[in-house]
C-alpha cells in the first residue's frame, strides 16, 4: 500500500496540492446536493427563519411580517416568554455578565450553578446533579465517561442521537433491544456474562414517537442483574408526573432510576442540560467527563431562567394539565378524521405520513397557511412523521384551526390517511 506522507506545518496540511479534484477533502461537500435539490423542488423545510415575539400571542411566532401558529416547539409549558423567566435571565446578566469564560473545573463555577444543581437533585430525588452546556453534551459526556471496556450498555433501539453518540464513543459493548420490547430486553440481559457491569439506557418519553418507556418493566428485570438504569427525561420533565419530574415519576419508579438526565431546552425554557444521581457518580463525572471538563460553563442568564421555570412549574401544575388535555383532544380529533396517529399520552402527537414527498409537501403547505409543524423523515424515526408538539400556550380554537387546515390541505394534496 502506498504510504502518502503528510506533514502538518503551521500553514496547514501539506503533501498534496490544495483543491486538486478528487483528492480534495471538500469534494463531498460540493457533491452534497440533497438540500439544493429539495430547494429547487420547493420542498426544503429546514432552517426556517423566525423573528422576535413582540406582538405575538400565546402559541404564535413571527415569520417575516406574518404571525404563524407554532406546533413544533418543545417549550411545553410555554415559559420562554414568561415575564418572570425573562426577568430572571435579564437580572442575571446585569449581575454576572453575559458569560463565564471558563470551565466549571477552573474559573467557571458560579454560585448559581451550585444552587441550581441542588434544586435539580431535589426535584428528581437524587443526591447530586451536574449541569452541562446542552442536553446533548450531558448524554454524550455521561455515557462515554461512565462506561469502559468490559462494561455493557443495553439501549432501546430508538435512542436520541446524543445517547447513540455517547454509546459509540464509549469502549463498552453496546446491545440494542427492539423499541420498548421487554422480551427482547430480557434476552439481552440474559446474554450478558455474570461478571459484566451493565448500564441500561432509555428515554422516558421517546422524542420522535412521543411514547412512554416501560420503565416499571425495565426496572423489575434490571435490578436482579445489578444493572444501573439511565433515563433521559428530555421530553418527560414538565409534562409527566405529579410534580412534573417526568416519565419515571409518572410510573412511580423515580427513586429506582439510577441516573436521571434532563434538558433545559424544552419545558425548562432555556438551554443546557443536567444529569442527577448518586453523589459519587456526579463527582466522578465532574473530573472525568471530557465534554464537561474541557468546555465553558453555562452563562448565569441560562441558569437563572431554569430556576424561574422550575418555580413556575412547581406553582402552576395547571400548565401541565392544560397541555395534556390539549394534546389528548388533538389526538382524538385527528383519529376521528382518519389520520394515523401513533399511540401515546404525552405532548408529542405524531401523525404517520407514509411518503417522504407527501410529508414535505404537507409541511410546506401548512406553513403557507400559517401553521408550522416539524417534519421527521426516516431514519430520524422508524416512519415518516408529522410531529406535532403541543404546549400549554395552545387553545382549543388553535387546535381546531390546525385540524381543519390539516384535513383540507391533505385532501387537496391527495395525501392518503
Ligand atoms: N435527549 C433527547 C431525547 C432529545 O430530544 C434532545 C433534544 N432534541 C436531547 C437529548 C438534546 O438536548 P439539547 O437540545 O438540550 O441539546
Amino acid at each position: 500500500m502506498e504510504l502518502r506522507t503528510m506533514r502538518v506545518s503551521t500553514s496547514g496540511i501539506t503533501g498534496k496540492k490544495k483543491g486538486s479534484g478528487s483528492n480534495d477533502i471538500f469534494e463531498k461537500c460540493r457533491n452534497f446536493t440533497r438540500p439544493s435539490d429539495l430547494q429547487s423542488a420547493g420542498l426544503y423545510m429546514y432552517f426556517e427563519v423566525f423573528g422576535d415575539r413582540d406582538g405575538c400571542g400565546p402559541g404564535e411566532v413571527r415569520m417575516g411580517k406574518r404571525k404563524v401558529l407554532m406546533f413544533g416547539s418543545n417549550d411545553y409549558l410555554d415559559l420562554i416568554t414568561h415575564p418572570k423567566v425573562k426577568e430572571a435571565a435579564a437580572q442575571a446578566i446585569r449581575k454576572y455578565g453575559s458569560g463565564c469564560s471558563g470551565s466549571r473545573l477552573l474559573n467557571g463555577t458560579l454560585d448559581v450553578h451550585i444552587q441550581l444543581e441542588s434544586e435539580l437533585a431535589d426535584f428528581v430525588h437524587k443526591e447530586a446533579a451536574l449541569i452541562f452546556g446542552t442536553g446533548f453534551q450531558a448524554n454524550y459526556a455521561t455515557l462515554s465517561a461512565l462506561t469502559e471496556k468490559g462494561d455493557v450498555m443495553i439501549c432501546d433501539h430508538n435512542l436520541h442521537a446524543s445517547l447513540v453518540e455517547g454509546a459509540l464513543r464509549s469502549s463498552a459493548r453496546t446491545m440494542r433491544f427492539r423499541h420498548n420490547d421487554l422480551d427482547h430486553f430480557e434476552r439481552c440481559l440474559e446474554n450478558c456474562p455474570q461478571e459484566d457491569k451493565i448500564l441500561i439506557v432509555s428515554e422516558g418519553v421517546f422524542s420522535m414517537e412521543g411514547d412512554i418507556a416501560d420503565l416499571r418493566g425495565i426496572m423489575k428485570l434490571a435490578k436482579p442483574y445489578g444493572a444501573r438504569v439511565y433515563v433521559d427525561e428530555a421530553h418527560g420533565i414538565g409534562v409527566l408526573g405529579p410534580t412534573g419530574a417526568g416519565a419515571a415519576e409518572h410510573l412511580g419508579v423515580l427513586d429506582d432510576v439510577d441516573i436521571v438526565m434532563g434538558t433545559f431546552s424544552k419545558s425548562l425554557a432555556s438551554v443546557g442540560g443536567f444529569i442527577a444521581g448518586e453523589r459519587a457518580v456526579v463527582d466522578y463525572l465532574k473530573h472525568t467527563a471530557r465534554p464537561f471538563v474541557f468546555s465553558a460553563s453555562l452563562p448565569a442568564a441560562s441558569v437563572a431562567a431554569v430556576g424561574a421555570a422550575l418555580e413556575i412549574m412547581r406553582k402552576e401544575p395547571q400548565r401541565r394539565e392544560h397541555l395534556l388535555r390539549v394534546a389528548q383532544f388533538l389526538r382524538e380529533e385527528l383519529r376521528a378524521r382518519g389520520f394515523n396517529v401513533l399511540p401515546g399520552e404525552t405532548a408529542i402527537v405524531p401523525v404517520v405520513i407514509q411518503e417522504e414527498i407527501d410529508l414535505c409537501r404537507l409541511c410546506k403547505r401548512l406553513l403557507e397557511e400559517g401553521i408550522y409543524i416539524n417534519p421527521v423523515l426516516r431514519p430520524a424515526a422508524a416512519q415518516n412523521l408529522l410531529r406535532i408538539s403541543c404546549t400549554a400556550a395552545h387553545t382549543e380554537a388553535q387546535v381546531e384551526r390546525l385540524l381543519d387546515t390539516l384535513e383540507r390541505v391533505s385532501s387537496e394534496l391527495g395525501i392518503p390517511r
